[in-house]
């Protein structure tokens, strides 16, 4: 693919240049936060750091962190930094893990949140003679404001989907001639099947590449996607706490996604212990804004487990690598004392041929674990035989055994009989109502 850029002198800046522009942006940030967030004031105050201490990036680890749980204690106008007046913009999280938190934006971080959308458009193909159909959900959710501001940015003939309404998404996306699909990977897997089901063959769309993220998604379920639609399935991620998605994309390489490294710096921290990690190691990921005006958070612990790599990409892009994050550290289900990503569920139903429409039940009875997989057959895997079916069944569980160390108990179910979601997928249902160990006072 011929490489462009959105911001070629950003995306390609040498990595010294750029680590003087975060150095820079940094000392005026943390300037800019201690006067006017008195929230974390006190937590710098606390730790016996002043403004006057941070002189560059490599003294960043220096400042405290932030946690979801301070946002949730500073709801809903505690960490905000400037005078409500400048704001032009709240978005909100989709709450999957807990109580919604709310994020602010002045005109000029709807602007940067806009271009990294717009980076990643360009990076995918995306021209201003693209017809980019946006399939997120708008409102609050930052999905759809995020991938469309890029869009507009970008110069493609934009259409506002949002999500839902699948006979009519499909509708406009083969009169319109759609060539960009922006949306959750669940729902692109469930476009793909809905199209499939309305006679359509994957080369009859016009589509040619999609921006899929918002929620972990596995190699596999990439292929199946781009099988599925005829087209190329490219990574984003992003939260709202630091603006939306489009903090890191995938380019050309579909080989981990670049942060865009001019607004966020990314340091990886071992969870439990806090200390930051050298590059190339597995931990959590941190994220400060280094410009962001109305809601600057500086060491956010997002929770998201995945690996930093400054390898150089042939791209072209300077900036560094994130892995797909495997799941949030509060994704990972402890079932009978073993750690289990519903992430390598999927891995396992694409490898044996499976769909990747799957929800996890886990109960407790008499104090055991329960752990069942309901898995849904595609059409042609039917069995017409009971004998067939459990035979299927079991080597389908003992897949599982090998990738997480702990028996399931597998059902096949019909194809279309669990829910499909056009956001964000729910995989697990918790039956067992374990003690949260985030509520315990000790
Ligand atoms: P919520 O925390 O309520 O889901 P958001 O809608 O802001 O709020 O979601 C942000 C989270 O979504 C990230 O912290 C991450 O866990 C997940 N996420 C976003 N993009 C991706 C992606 N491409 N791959 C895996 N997870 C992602
Ligand atoms: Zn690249």
């Amino acid at each position: 693919m011929e490489q462009r850029y959105y911001q070629p002198e950003i995306e390609t800046m040498p990595v010294e240049e750029l680590k003087k522009l975060q150095s820079e942006k940094l000392v005026k940030q943390v300037k800019h936060v201690y006067e006017h967030v008195p929230y974390y004031r006190n937590l710098m105050d606390e730790k016996g750091v002043k403004p006057e201490d941070i002189k560059g990036i490599e003294d960043i680890s220096k400042l405290p962190f932030l946690t979801k749980a301070d946002l949730r204690d500073a709801y809903p106008y505690g960490l905000l930094a400037v005078p409500q007046k400048d704001c032009v913009r709240i978005q909100s999280t989709s709450g999957t893990t807990g109580r919604r938190v709310v994020a602010f934006y002045t005109q000029h971080d709807v602007d940067l949140w806009e271009d990294c959308c717009a980076r990643a458009i360009t990076a995918v193909g995306g021209t201003d003679e693209d017809v980019c159909q946006v399939a997120y959900g708008y409102g609050l959710f930052t999905g759809g404001p995020g991938l469309n501001g890029g869009s507009h940015k970008v110069g493609c003939l934009t259409l506002p989907m949002s999500s839902g309404n699948t006979e009519r998404q499909i509708q406009f996306m083969m009169d319109l001639n759609a060539t960009i699909l922006c949306c959750t990977p669940s729902y692109a897997a469930y476009i793909g099947e809905s199209l499939k089901e309305m006679g359509y063959k994957p080369e009859d769309n016009k589509l040619k590449a999609g921006i899929f993220g918002a929620e972990p998604w596995t190699e596999e379920m990439r292929q199946s996607i781009q099988n599925a639609l005829g087209i190329k399935a490219y990574d984003i991620y992003g939260l709202t706490e630091t603006t939306g998605p489009g903090v890191s994309f995938e380019c050309s390489e579909q080989n981990g996604m670049h942060i865009n490294e001019d607004h966020f710096y990314a340091e990886i921290i071992d969870p439990e212990t806090g200390e930051v990690l050298p590059e190339g190691s597995k931990g959590e990921l941190v994220f400060t804004s280094l410009d962001k005006e109305a809601f600057p958070l500086l060491r956010y612990r997002t929770r998201d487990i995945c690996v930093l790599s400054r390898k150089p990409c042939a791209c072209g892009r300077t900036h560094i690598r994130m892995s797909k994050p495997m799941g949030r550290s509060d994704d990972m289900l402890i079932i009978r004392g073993v750690n289990v990503f519903p992430s390598q569920i999927e891995t396992v139903l694409l490898k044996e041929g499976y769909s990747p429409n799957y929800q996890i039940v886990l109960d407790r009875v008499n104090n055991n674990d329960t752990f069942d997989v309901n898995v849904e057959m595609n059409p042609d895997q039917f069995s017409d035989t009971v004998g067939g079916l459990t035979k299927q069944e079991k080597a389908l569980a003992a897949a599982m055994k090998t990738m997480l160390g702990i028996n399931p108990t597998v059902h096949l179910v019909s194809p279309k009989s669990i829910v499909r979601s056009e956001g964000k997928a729910v995989r697990v249902i918790d039956k067992r109502k374990l003690i949260d160990n985030n509520q315990w006072k000790g």
